[in-house]
């Protein structure tokens, strides 16, 4: 299933905050890692930063860029697990996922599919030679709800807190 903007930043700033503890002084600037990848269809460019082995190259420079750095590993690791993130939560929609030994989109598609009544693990590429720039669903109407929720939660935060103490 593709993921939108608000997805893509929201589950792995979930998951590193709450199985690794990380502070958000990391977590917050980085999260700019886990969006980017959607960005370059403006930019009229191929998606090849939608690629395994862009991210695989941009965690090395990174890593190579902040190495000098004491906080350097925990950098390199935040924005490499969200860039990886980001190729995970979008498997379903067309991705150049062979870049650059090959340009061909791929689009996989993995399920439970009931084989006389069995569950069992099934999986479908298709490809595409070539997506369409410049458009693209950035944000959802489920992802209006929950933004306005979180914004609703928030405005009204101390009369909440006072009402459920
Ligand atoms: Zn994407």
């Amino acid at each position: 299933m593709t993921m939108d903007l608000l997805m893509h930043i929201l589950l792995p700033y979930t998951v590193l905050k709450s199985l690794f503890r990380l502070e958000n002084r990391y977590l917050l600037p980085l999260l700019f890692f886990s969006v980017f990848q959607d960005f370059d269809r403006f930019l009229l460019m191929r998606k090849a930063s939608e690629s395994p082995a862009f991210v695989l190259l941009a965690t090395a420079a990174i890593y190579m860029a902040t190495r000098q750095r004491a906080d350097g590993k925990k950098i390199s690791f935040i924005a490499g697990f969200y860039m990886l993130s980001h190729l995970v939560m979008d498997l379903g929609s067309p991705m150049p996922l062979l870049w650059p030994l090959d340009n061909t989109f791929y689009t996989v598609n993995i399920y439970f599919q009931l084989q006389n009544l069995f569950p069992v693990l099934w999986w479908e590429v298709t490809t595409t030679l070539a997506v369409k720039q410049g458009v693209g669903t950035i944000l959802w109407t489920s992802s209006f709800g929950l933004l306005a929720l979180l914004a609703m939660v928030y405005a009204f935060r101390k009369k909440i807190r006072a009402a459920v103490k």
